[in-house]
């Protein structure tokens, strides 16, 4: 999300950082492309307005003029300002203090992703925080959205309400939170019809069911992908009836993500997760200077690090880091290795949480980086016996014949991945050579 932003912005700071000191002129240009890139990244303009002008403020002056990196001064302005803008520090979490069955009250348009993260919520919190949780669908139009919520909570391993055909919706909320209390459930989510467009009707309904549930969080789910937009329904529904907090789904796309930053300033109320796939696990806090941090290109470590160390094994990690530093790192380690990195999802996901390369997956474009790569590793590595894993060089010409075929892979393939591995091995031999401090020469150098 917010490539282009980041793009934009990070040629911004690159032409700052090699002018020595700032002067006005240069934060009025500065400016100009900030103001630019957020427009195009789908900000709505008193937003911008806004921003700009805050970031101006403490941009011009002595802060910026008399220090020794005006590029880096002014990226740092423009960081906090933006995170000030995405709702301050810290990720927002949701409400659960209340006597329990706690409600919690899912609206939104039809299709933005309610009922998806409905049960990405009762996953969390089921896994998570050990709490026993009840889905309940409100949706009496479409009997397809009740059983599809059904579904959802057989597979999480939640609760949900039996359904019971001709109920009303706030018949069904009271039912539910009776069920609750009764069964000793922690939490109560009620996931409410949704509409292609918002009308009167809908709002009323969601209203009348507020009312006779007392909702501890009433989170708008609104489709990042839908950029403006999302932002008028948000708008919309907060006025109707008031809203604790947002969902942005679909944020793994290439959502204009300026959505985001206009979402806060638009309805007071914080974005509190995210949605991030279609399967069940992908929903992420909120976390303001994780976003700020990657508009500005300076990548989202801190995401990276928690999806490494949620889906990384970590004992194996160490196992393989300390064959490495012996010398002694085989093709088991590497098909292990390999194993790790499909476990973190998508090439281009982890790509954009990187430094720097939000551009590089600008230039892919919406083409995965080709993993097919590893797969065939994977299944050449698994072609092979237990010995010729642990020293590939005793693989000969009539072995490789057999490993291609076993793989349905080509002799030059098989090559190809013994070529590569071989370097691999070299290149570990001369750092476990020079040594930690000799590596950070070769970086800085
Ligand atoms: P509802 O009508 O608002 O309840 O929407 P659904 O929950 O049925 O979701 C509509 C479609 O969006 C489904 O195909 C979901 O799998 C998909 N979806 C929901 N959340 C996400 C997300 O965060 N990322 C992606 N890529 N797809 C999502």
């Amino acid at each position: 999300m917010f490539d282009s932003l980041s793009g934009k912005l990070s040629d911004v700071f690159d032409g700052l950082s090699k002018r020595g000191k700032l002067s006005e002129a240069d934060v009025t240009e500065a400016m100009r492309e900030v103001r630019l890139a957020m427009l195009d990244a789908d900000v709505a303009l008193p937003v911008v307005r806004d921003f700009v002008n805050k970031v101006r403020e403490r941009a011009v002056g002595h802060e910026v003029l008399d220090s020794i990196s005006p590029g880096q001064a002014v990226a740092k302005i423009v960081n906090d300002a933006l995170i000030d803008a995405l709702g301050g520090s810290g990720a927002v979490p949701l409400n659960l203090s209340a006597t329990p069955p706690v409600p919690i009250l899912m609206v939104g348009l039809q299709g933005s992703g309610k009922t998806t993260t409905s049960g990405k919520i009762a996953l969390r919190l089921g896994l998570r925080e050990r709490k026993r949780i009840l889905l309940a669908s409100l949706d009496v139009q479409r009997p397809a959205a009740q059983l599809q919520l059904q579904q959802l909570a057989e597979r999480t391993g939640v609760g949900s309400l039996p359904i019971v055909p001709g109920q009303r919706p706030v018949e069904i909320a009271k039912r539910a939170l009776d069920v609750g209390r009764r069964e000793g459930y922690d939490v109560v989510i009620l996931d409410t019809a949704g509409r292609l467009s918002i009308d009167e009707e809908l709002m009323q309904e969601v209203r009348d069911v507020r009312d006779a549930t007392h909702p501890v969080e009433t989170l708008l789910v609104v489709d990042a992908m839908t950029g403006q937009d999302a932002v008028n329904t948000a708008q919309r529904f907060n006025e109707a009836v008031g809203i604790t907090g947002v969902v942005m789904s679909r944020m793994d796309g290439d959502a204009r993500g300026g959505a985001a930053l206009s979402m806060r300033a638009v309805t007071g109320a914080p974005i509190k997760l995210v949605g991030t796939g279609e399967k069940l696990e992908a929903l992420e806090e909120f976390y303001p200077e994780r976003v700020a941090g990657r508009i500005l290109g300076l990548g989202d470590i801190a995401g990276l690090v928690e999806r490494a160390s949620e889906t990384l094994d970590q004992e194996e990690g160490e196992r393989v880091a300390k064959k490495m530093l012996a010398g002694k790192f085989d093709l088991d380690d590497y098909a292990s290795q390999i194993r790790q990195i499909n476990k973190m999802g998508s090439i281009s996901g982890i790509l954009g949480m990187l430094p720097g390369m939000g551009k590089l997956k600008d230039k892919l474009g919406d083409k995965e980086l080709d993993t097919s790569i590893f797969k065939k590793h994977q299944a050449i590595i698994s072609s092979m016996t237990k010995a010729e894993r642990k020293t590939p060089s005793i693989i000969k010409a009539s072995r490789k014949k057999r490993i291609a075929s076993g793989s349905g892979t080509t002799v030059q393939e098989v090559n190809k991945l013994l070529k590569q591995f071989d370097d691999m091995s070299t290149m570990m031999k001369r750092i476990n050579k020079m040594g930690l401090s000799g590596m950070k020469q070769m970086l800085s150098g």
